[in-house]
């Protein structure tokens, strides 16, 4: 397969304009990131708002009060925005398609369960009326003890037993709108059991499993192989249980979940139309179900692509409320029944965008510079070959002489395994060949088409920078589904990036690498970055992980959690750090995995004493190791650098 290379800009020219084509910074920015005309990333966390933080001198002013990268970014007014967009998005389509019932937003807190967070959305949501959802007894007593809107809901997911629906019990005797969603029978006949002994008892809503399903990654989370949801016949017979204890009343809403991060708006549509089918049927059944809610999977575009590629999605917000709300109303004027308050449990959609990882650049790796062997001309034959191709491969036979050199790289590793060259003569050898490569991937990029052989090369010749983070704490969804973010650097964006890079974490897991970058057409497998220099850090920022990142990132080679500061840009233009919460000291880490901080300082310190007193060791150098030893239990795991 080849590629159209797009034809070359002078090399001298590079302005912030380019830099945001490159980056496609105004594809997946959604109007709230762009760069500055000094060549910064900026953030505009209020839409309409010309108020801008510049993200670098955010970073600048956090390094000069010693908090120490990686550090999250979170911009709180990103999230109300969000909040905005969504809740307004629906209340548009409410009045456009004269729809008679409002729309409530739920958040799911295993999107991101962060306390900042919830509350940041409670407050920025409480004139939409946005309740909580919950999918564990752990977050149902978090959403329990928040302070919400009286007409807000709070919604009970996941797997129960009988001491799950007991606390959702206690929710309507604090003043809370609890629903109960009984996602398998078995919870239908706990449920039964407990109302038979409380009179104040929640009330409770069916997962219906769709025939529909989702598009994308998570596909599998609807359809009638689901893990989770009522098949039809388990809903008629749970309609006729309830009736049978008289308890009908307490059915209040239909919930069904296609996945997350829908692709495609069809997929949405489909799940919608045949949800409100079943709404419908249920309804002319007598039952007076009040809220249709329709989960999640309002999908975010990630890669700026607008496509049903999965790092993408094909439609907009306003697309997916105009959709939900037209579609509903329609099946409902169809059968005659009363239109459902509609509820959307949309995380991913709220979250996303609200935060970003900030970290430098340690150190690079590969594209080792020449190294100063001398060559004699007394050299081995295959030494000597390879040097005439380093010098005579030009743009017309690129290709041929690449492909002598690869034969001959072939023969120079059979003849060292059989002991015919020396060390030195592997050396000049292995550097020639690469030489040689470099030299073939700068002719192939004069083609009209590249092959796929030269775009694996041109892959393999990118170069490491080696990020000051962990992907499995950050991005751990790199990590597991390929997932795509926004990377860039933040700065230098008026400067041409001349070099390709893939970034490598400091774990020493080889899949602490991200090596998938977004790009409008394709996926790339290397960054543009600029090179190096060691008078300054070289900051570089993930985006768009405030959705799922924060909440199931590990500890892998015990790197805890990073630090974050929170930043706000007031009406005047001024910006704040608002706060600065601190990550996961090394002893905060050790502990969640058993060890006990001090009982290592304490068994260190009698291995000092022991070889001091053997006289290997002065006193005072035992003393020093046991005093470096707890200092650096306090301290942040990550790299302390240059700037960071
Ligand atoms: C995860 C989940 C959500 C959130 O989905 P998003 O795609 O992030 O909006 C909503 N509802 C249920 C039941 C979920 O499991």
């Amino acid at each position: 397969m080849a590629t159209e290379r797009a034809p070359g800009t002078p090399l001298d020219l590079f302005a912030v304009e380019d830099a945001r084509r490159l980056y496609g910074v105004d594809n997946w920015g959604a109007g709230y990131f762009d760069f500055s005309n000094n060549g910064n990333l900026i953030v505009r966390p209020v839409k309409g708002e010309p108020h801008t933080i510049d993200v670098k001198e955010i970073v600048d002013e956090l390094v000069a009060k010693k908090v120490s990268l990686p550090v999250l970014l979170r911009f709180p007014q990103l999230l109300s925005s969000q909040v905005r967009e969504l809740c307004d998005s629906f209340n548009r389509a409410i009045t456009e398609f004269n729809y008679r019932k409002p729309y409530l937003p739920v958040f799911p807190i295993k999107v991101n369960q962060k306390r900042e967070v919830v509350e940041e959305l409670l407050r920025a949501g409480r004139r939409y009326n946005l309740g909580l959802e919950a999918g564990s007894k752990s977050e149902l007593l978090v959403a329990l003890a928040q302070e919400q809107s009286p007409d807000s809901l709070i919604v009970c997911n996941g797997f129960k037993d009988a001491n799950y629906i007991q606390l959702a019990a206690m929710g309507p005797k604090v003043g809370k709108n609890v629903i109960v969603v009984i996602e398998k029978l078995h919870e239908l006949d706990e449920f039964i059991q407990i109302s038979k002994k409380i009179a104040a008892r929640p009330r409770i809503g069916f997962r219906v499993k769709l025939y529909a399903k989702g598009s994308g990654r998570w596909e599998k989370s609807g359809g009638y192989t689901s893990k989770f949801g009522l098949t039809t016949a388990e809903l008629i017979h749970a309609v006729a249980m309830l009736r049978s204890t008289n308890l009908l009343d307490t059915l209040r809403m239909l919930h069904f979940h296609i996945g997350s991060q829908i692709t495609e708006i069809r997929k949405i549509k489909n799940a919608i139309k045949e949800a409100s089918r079943v709404y419908a049927k249920i309804r002319k059944m007598n039952v007076d179900i009040e809220y249709l809610n329709c989960g999640g999977g309002l999908g975010i575009d990630y890669d700026g692509s607008k496509t049903s590629s999965d790092a993408s999605v094909n439609y907009t917000i306003e697309e997916f409320a105009n959709d939900v709300v037209y579609t509903i109303k329609d099946v409902c004027e169809n059968e005659n029944v009363p239109e459902p308050t509609i509820v959307s449990e949309s995380g991913r959609a709220l979250t996303a965008y609200h935060s970003m990882m900030v970290t430098n650049v340690i150190a690079d790796v590969g594209g080792s510079p020449p190294l100063d062997l001398a060559f004699s001309g007394n050299e081995p034959q295959v030494v000597q070959e390879l040097q005439y191709i380093r010098t005579s491969i030009n743009a017309k036979n690129h290709r041929e002489y690449y492909h002598d050199a690869l034969e001959k790289r072939d023969e120079l590793f059979t003849l060292f395994n059989l002991g015919y060259l020396s060390l030195d003569d592997r050396a000049k050898g292995e550097m020639l060949f690469w030489e040689i490569a470099k030299k073939a991937v700068k002719y192939g990029r004069t083609q009209k088409y590249t092959t796929d052989e030269f775009e694996d090369l041109e892959k393999q010749l990118s170069e490491k920078y080696i990020l000051n983070f962990s992907v499995f704490q950050s991005t751990p969804d790199h990590w597991a589904l390929d997932q795509l973010f926004p990377i860039i650097p933040i700065h230098r964006l008026n400067e041409r990036p001349t070099r390709q890079a893939t970034l490598c974490d400091i774990t020493c897991d080889s899949d602490g690498e991200i090596d998938r970058f977004v790009d409008l057409k394709d996926v790339k497998e290397a960054l543009e970055v600029h090179p190096l220099d060691p008078k300054r850090p070289y900051y570089i920022a993930i985006l768009l992980v405030g959705a799922y990142q924060d909440v199931m990132g590990d500890f892998h080679n015990l790197f805890g959690s990073v630090n974050e500061a929170h930043v706000t840009v007031e009406q005047d233009g001024r910006r704040f750090i608002r706060q600065v919460v601190k990550g996961n000291s090394v002893a905060e880490v050790q502990r969640y995995f058993g060890y006990e901080p001090e009982t290592l300082a304490t068994a260190l310190s009698v291995m000092a004493e022991r070889e001091a007193k053997a006289g290997k060791i002065t006193d005072k150098d035992a003393a020093k190791i046991v005093s470096d030893f707890r200092a650096e239990l306090g301290k942040y795991p990550y790299l302390h650098l240059n700037g960071g």
